[in-house]
């Protein structure tokens, strides 16, 4: 035994040179968000790298609980049961959240609004339930951004008049991504993908080449429309085949048009690709709502945005940054 025992001790060296102890890991994890959440990454160590998963697991459960509306007791249900009274003093995570979303909401026109809530709440697409149109009517003047009133000095939120009520679900998961991400650079590893449900972010290549990242057809899952290759960039889709029922041919689904508190149909998918999932989540409603010209002109304006969009003909658009296709 123990001449054994010493041999491989011996050989141990040899065989860490020889065969890098480095290894590629993948995680997948479902629940968080209510999405599924994909990390992985390239570890020198094993420990290491699982270690770094459960921490940016750690990580995104923490954000859901503080920005989930689905928790009575997140600091967000708390902004949306009282914010119309007073004004509530909220983290700094928070804080800085909502006033990204803002400036999103005027980059915008107001296609993204996170306000869309105070409508979009009386929806629950998996139980088939939408509000009617005298209930839409009542609850619209709820809808906007404007009535979100930041106080940065005193770091608290004040919704301007009753009625309103907001939701992160358009921005939350872009956010958690790129707070996953940062948890991974902390810990020295750069080479890695966080995905949260359409939102991801790659950090480094893969082997040397760049990741690819394809865009699905909207409604044949596995046929694949377009190939992405990316390397230290987030991207995010929107699909109007993501949470959705069909009524008299009629498809209501999770994008609301902030303007008439229906779902927003100008295109079927949007893909946008920028520097942090942040951004590209926040960006990806928009073409729902203004439609893919419009959108277009808004995505080319923004100098480190591209778009990939999938009109209701079946068109593929894009952006000036992207080559287009053969
Ligand atoms: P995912 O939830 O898979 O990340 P999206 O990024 O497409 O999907 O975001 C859709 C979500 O955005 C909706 O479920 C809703 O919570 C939110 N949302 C819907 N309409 C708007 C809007 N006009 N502005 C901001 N957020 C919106
Ligand atoms: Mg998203």
């Amino acid at each position: 035994m123990k001449p054994l025992l010493m041999l491989s001790l011996a050989l141990l060296p040899l065989l860490q040179t020889g065969t890098a102890r480095a290894e590629w890991m993948e995680r997948v994890e479902d629940g968080i968000m209510g999405t599924r959440i994909v990390v992985e990454l390239w570890a020198t160590d094993r420990a290491q790298g699982s270690a770094a998963i459960e921490a940016v697991l750690a990580e995104m459960r923490r954000v859901d609980q503080a920005m989930s509306t689905y928790k009575p007791t997140s600091e967000l249900s708390i902004v949306n049961a009282r914010a119309a009274q007073e004004p509530i003093k909220i983290s700094q995570e928070l804080f800085d959240l909502l006033s990204t979303s803002l400036e999103y909401s005027r980059i915008t026109d107001g296609a993204f609004d996170v306000t869309y809530a105070s409508v979009g709440y009386m929806y629950d697409f998996r139980k088939h339930v939408r509000p009617d149109e005298k209930q839409i009517a009542a609850a619209l003047p709820g809808i906007n951004y404007r009535h979100v009133e930041l106080d940065r000095k005193n770091g608290t939120v004040h919704f301007a008049r009753p009625g309103v009520r907001i939701d992160l679900g358009g921005i939350g998961k872009g956010h958690a991504v790129d707070r996953g991400i940062a948890v991974l650079q902390a810990r020295g590893i750069d080479h890695a993908l966080v995905t949260a449900g359409g939102d991801s972010r790659i950090i480094g290549d893969r082997f040397g080449k760049p990741w690819v990242v394809g865009i699905r057809h909207p409604d044949r899952k596995d046929e694949v429309i377009a190939r992405i290759p990316l390397e230290d960039a987030a991207l995010s889709t929107s699909g109007d085949y993501e949470r959705y029922f069909d009524e008299n041919g009629v498809r209501y689904h999770h994008i609301i048009n902030p303007k008439t508190g229906h779902s927003a149909s100008k295109v079927r998918s949007a893909t946008i690709i920028g520097p942090t999932a942040t951004r590209t989540d926040g960006l990806s409603k928009t073409a729902f709502v203004l439609g893919p010209e419009k959108a277009i002109e808004i995505y080319n304006r923004l100098e480190d945005v591209d778009a990939v969009l999938v009109t209701p003909e079946g068109k593929v658009l894009y952006t000036e940054g992207l080559a287009p296709p053969e």
